[in-house]
């Protein structure tokens, strides 16, 4: 039996007893292109199956010993499993800004 545990607070999730939530977060580099129609910029649901092809295409040219130069453009792909306590506070405050009181910010 597999054991998960929650990357935030470090809770082991007794799958059996809750419900174990996958948080995924894709970071990359937003292409305003308006020529650039065939790419996952503004929406695309099927993102990981193009991934999942995007790497077995890569390993087959790894294989195949051809030069394959990896450009690191900032995207990063990230999951995190999350409790139910863990995934509530995340859905209210996604990016860990710090609510409740306004600072005192000076309007001039
Ligand atoms: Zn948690």
């Amino acid at each position: 039996m597999l054991h998960y545990s929650c990357d935030a607070c470090k809770r082991p999730i007794n799958a059996q007893m809750e419900v174990r939530h996958v948080m995924k977060i894709e970071i990359f580099p937003a292409i305003d292109d308006a020529t650039v129609d065939d790419c996952c910029a503004v929406d695309c649901s099927a993102a990981d199956d193009d991934h999942l092809e995007e790497m077995q295409e890569l390993l087959q040219r790894l294989d195949a010993g051809d030069e394959v130069s990896f450009v690191d453009d900032g995207a990063r792909s990230l999951r995190f499993d999350l409790c139910e306590s863990c995934r509530q506070r995340f859905v209210k405050n996604p990016l860990g800004v710090k609510s409740g009181k306004q600072l005192n910010f000076s309007n001039n």
